[in-house]
This record gives C-alpha cells, structure tokens and sequence, in this order.
C-alpha cells in the first residue's frame, strides 16, 4: 500500500497562518516583529531564499528589510552590519544568508549575531542551549521536520530514529530534537558501513545528505516515517530529494515529498522563531 504524503505546503500554510495571528497580536501591544536578512553577493540560489524570506515575513504581518551588498564587502563591514542590527530594536531577528563570498568566515559572523536574535539557530549558543535542553532558537529545518512528525501524531518514545547525515544545521540538531523526544537515535554519514542496516531498523528516518537515492525501498522498514530533507536534481533538471520516493513510497507508512515538504516548513520556521524572538523581547512569549 502507498504511504501517506505529509504535505509540508499545507502544513507551512497553517503556520504561517498562526504566526499571522500572533503577528496581529502582538501589533495590538505596540511590537512589530522584525527581521533583517542580509546577502552578500550574487549568488541565484541564495537571491531565491532571500527573496522568499522577505515576502513571507511580508504576508504574514511581519516588518522584514533585505541589506543586500556586493560581494566585494569587508567581513570587517558585514560585522559591523550584523553588530548595527543587534541594536536596533525594531529587528528582532537577524539572519545572514550562507554561503557568505570565500574571503569571509561563516563561523564569525554567525558568532557575531546576537543569540536572542539567531532566528537561524545557527550560533554556537542555540546548538548548546539545544543540547542541554534550554529555550533557544532551533535550526529551522530539522525544527519543520519536528512538527511534521507532529502533525501525524508520531509519538516518538521508545521509536528507532535514523538521521542520514550529520551536518550542524540539520543531521546534528535532527537528532537531538528526536533525542529531547525520547526516540532512540542513530546518526549515520559518509563513513557509515551498513547504511541499510541501520535504515531498516528505523520507525522514522531522515535524510538530510544531498545525494539522490541515497534511501531505496529495500533500506526501509514497512510502515516507517521517512522524512526527505535533500534537494538535488534530477536528470531531467527537476527538484528532488535524497529518497527514491516512487520505491519508498510503497513501503513507507508517511513520506514528505519533494517539492512540497521539509521546504516550505523551514520557510515557515523562520517566521516561527522571528515571532518568538519579538515576543522575547517583548516579554509575552510562552512555550508550547
Ligand atoms: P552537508 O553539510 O553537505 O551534509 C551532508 C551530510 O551527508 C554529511 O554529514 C555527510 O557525511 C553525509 N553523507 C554524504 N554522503 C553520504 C552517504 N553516502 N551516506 C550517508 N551519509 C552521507 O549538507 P546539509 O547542509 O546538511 O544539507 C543536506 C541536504 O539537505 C542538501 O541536499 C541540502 O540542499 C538540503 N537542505 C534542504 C533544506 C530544505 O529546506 N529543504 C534545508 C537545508 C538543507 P560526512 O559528515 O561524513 O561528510
């Protein structure tokens, strides 16, 4: 039998449509929530994601500004940038779009920006407020994957969790939201000896690798969750993920496609933690 699709526009549709409450509400109170994106050069991909960053922020209610430069610029004037934004009170979260031109160095400048404006969750202090289990701001994509699960009701207790990859932006902190879940986790990457081995054993896997087919039918047990985070092309040029999702479907219980998945919940995520980081500031915000 198919597995189900766990459509990531919808789900995403219904986010945002949440945060535009929130949004609206904390309007009422006086606080706009604002986010600054910054690009540095010209980079198509990179002025896609920016662009659509902006206009979500945009719909939803929220004051969004994109500082674009050439890539000519300084990291000396990119710091001064992100440490401007810091300060400025009507932003509340400040993201900087990687990858940044060679001559600057990602790790300083996502050092530069203020945790309690790291909307990515990329600082060095989200990742261990993360690990020890304290509020922070979760990484925008394994954080859509987490409601994803969510939104099936996959209770994750006791489950055997397979994160392909081990990236600090998704494979890491993937697995240690599934961890805080109380999923027993496996991380697999390049130097794993028996993939399949491990993927066979999983209720829920994630990819997160940038190759396709790096997950088939025969590497997954029947009725799993399978979460497809890559996005590569295909021969024809088309967007696709790192799972064979004609084979995975068949046996997968739940499967997100690409397009239409693990996408459109990061972009939602980002309007999400940029909420959050308003109603921080403001003094309104309460976990879930
Ligand atoms: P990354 O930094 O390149 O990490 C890829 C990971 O895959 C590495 O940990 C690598 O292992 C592992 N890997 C490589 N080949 C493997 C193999 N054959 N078997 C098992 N593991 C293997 O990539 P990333 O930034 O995490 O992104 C991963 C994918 O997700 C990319 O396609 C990216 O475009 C996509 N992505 C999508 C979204 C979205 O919103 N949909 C957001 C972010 C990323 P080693 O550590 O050993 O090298």
């Amino acid at each position: 039998m198919s597995a189900q699709l766990i459509d990531g526009n919808a789900l995403a549709k219904s986010i945002r449509a949440d945060v535009a409450r929130r949004c609206a509400a904390l309007k009422a109170k006086g606080v706009t929530p604002g986010l600054a994106v910054i690009l540095v050069g010209d980079d198509p991909a990179s002025q896609v994601y920016v662009k659509h960053k902006v206009n979500d922020s945009h719909e939803a209610g929220l004051h969004s500004v994109l500082e674009r430069y050439p890539a000519t610029m300084s990291e000396s004037e990119l710091l001064a940038r992100v440490e401007a934004l810091n300060r400025d009170p009507a932003i509340h979260g400040v993201l900087v779009q990687l990858p940044v031109p060679r001559h600057m160095d990602a790790g300083q400048i996502i050092k530069a920006i203020s945790p309690a404006k790291d909307v990515d969750g990329f600082h060095v202090a989200s990742a261990g407020a993360l690990m020890i289990g304290q509020p922070g701001f979760w990484p925008c994509t394994p954080y859509g994957c987490m409601k994803m699960l969510e939104a099936i009701g996959c209770d994750l207790r006791g489950k055997n969790a397979v994160v392909i990859g081990r990236s600090n932006i998704v494979g890491k902190p993937m697995a240690l939201m599934l961890l805080a879940k109380n999923a027993t986790v496996t991380i697999c990457h390049s130097a794993t000896r028996d993939l399949k081995a491990h993927t066979l054993q999983a209720d829920v896997v994630v990819a997160a690798v940038g190759k396709r087919n790096v997950l088939t039918a025969d590497m997954v047990k029947p009725g799993a969750v399978v979460i497809d985070v890559g996005m590569n092309r295909n021969d024809e040029g088309k967007l696709c993920g790192d799972v064979d999702f004609a084979g995975v479907r068949e046996v997968a219980g739940w499967i997100t496609p690409v397009p239409g998945g693990v996408g459109p919940m990061t972009r939602a995520m980002l309007l999400v933690n940029t909420l959050e980081a308003a109603e921080r500031a403001a003094g309104v915000y309460r976990a879930d």
